[in-house]
C-alpha cells in the first residue's frame, strides 16, 4: 500500500486516468494476455503497478506478464527487476540479449544508437510476446511522450502524426497499447518517487539523449510554465481532429467537394473560436507537496 494518504490520492488519480484510457480505446478485454514491457524507468514501473491494481479489481479477468529485456549495457543491475517482480507477485520473464554489443559494433562512435537499438528491442519484444502467447503488449508511454512525438514529427518530419494509444503491429500478430496515454509525466514522476520504485538509470548505454526530443521537451516545459495546461490542450486536440480543416487530400476529398454538399457540422465558420478545456492535472500536488 502507498505510504501516505497523499500518495493514495495520487494513485487513485492515476488509476482513474488509466482506467479511462483503457475504456476509451478498448485496450484490454476479458481473456487477454498482456505483456508489460518494463525497462526499470519510472513510467514502466508505474504502468506495471497500476495494471496490477486494475487486474485485482477489474470485473473482467486478464493475465499480466512483466517483461524486462536485459540488453547487457555495462553496469545494468540485472538482479533489481526480478526481485521487484517477485515482490509484486507478478508473473515475469527476463530476456537476455546483448543488443548493446550489436549497436556498438554497427554504429560509428559519436552517432546516436537509439534507432537501431529500438528496432532490435522491438523484434525481441514481439518474439517474446509470441512465445508467451500474449496478444497485447503494454508500453509505458504517457501523455507528454505523445505530445512530444507530435511536435517532433511536425518540426522535423513534416508530418501531423503523434504516437497512438493503440496500434496493431506490422505483422498483425499483436496489439500495442499505451494505458498511460492520459497520465501526465509529472504525476507519474511524483508517484514513482513516492512509491520508491527501484528506478534503473536510462543512460547506461552511454548514448546521447535524442537531442531533438530533448529540445521539444524543453519547449513544452517552457510553454507549460508560462501557459499552464498547454500540454493537455495539445493532447485534447489530438482527440478532436477536423480533416476538412487540414489540407490532406487523402483524409478529406477537397478535389471532389461540391457546392451542394454539406460541410461537416464543425465546418467552416470562417473564424472558429477556439474552445479550450480548463487546465487539468492532479489538482493538489503542489499544495500537498509531493
Ligand atoms: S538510450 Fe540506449 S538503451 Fe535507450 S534506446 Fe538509445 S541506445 Fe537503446
Amino acid at each position: 500500500m502507498p505510504a501516505s494518504q497523499t500518495l493514495q490520492r495520487l494513485e487513485k488519480w492515476l488509476l482513474r486516468k488509466t482506467g479511462k484510457a483503457i475504456a476509451d480505446y478498448n485496450m484490454i478485454e476479458a481473456g487477454d494476455t498482456v505483456l508489460v514491457c518494463v525497462s526499470g524507468g519510472k513510467d514502466s514501473l508505474t504502468l506495471l503497478r497500476l495494471l496490477r491494481l486494475m487486474q485485482q479489481r477489474a470485473p473482467v479477468s486478464f493475465r499480466l506478464i512483466a517483461m524486462n529485456l536485459d540488453q547487457k549495457q555495462p553496469g545494468f543491475p540485472a538482479e533489481v527487476l526480478p526481485a521487484w517482480f517477485e515482490k509484486s507477485g507478478v508473473e515475469f520473464r527476463v530476456v537476455e540479449a546483448d543488443t548493446y554489443s550489436v549497436v556498438k559494433e554497427k554504429i560509428p562512435e559519436g552517432k546516436t544508437t537509439c534507432s537501431l537499438c529500438s528496432r532490435l528491442r522491438r523484434g525481441i519484444i514481439y518474439r517474446t510476446a509470441k512465445e508467451l502467447g500474449a496478444n497485447k503488449i503494454a508500453l509505458g508511454h504517457h501523455r507528454d511522450d505523445m505530445v512530444h512525438t507530435l511536435f517532433l514529427n511536425l518540426f522535423f518530419g513534416g508530418k501531423l502524426k503523434a504516437m497512438p494509444p493503440k496500434l496493431a503491429t506490422d505483422d498483425g500478430a499483436h496489439i500495442v497499447i499505451r494505458p498511460l496515454a492520459y497520465c501526465a509525466e509529472n504525476d507519474i514522476a511524483r508517484y514513482a518517487s513516492g512509491m520508491e520504485f527501484p528506478i534503473i538509470p536510462c543512460n547506461l548505454c552511454g548514448s546521447q539523449n535524442n537531442l531533438q526530443r530533448q529540445k521539444i521537451r524543453e519547449m513544452m516545459q517552457d510553454w507549460d510554465k508560462r501557459f499552464p495546461g498547454r500540454t493537455e490542450a495539445v493532447f485534447t486536440a489530438l482527440q478532436n481532429v477536423v480533416p476538412s480543416h487540414l489540407a490532406d487530400n487523402a483524409l478529406f476529398d477537397f478535389r471532389g467537394l461540391k457546392l451542394e454538399e454539406q460541410m461537416p457540422s464543425d465546418g467552416d465558420t470562417l473564424f472558429d473560436a477556439p474552445e479550450l478545456p480548463l487546465a487539468g492535472g492532479f489538482p493538489s500536488l503542489v499544495r500537498l507537496g509531493i
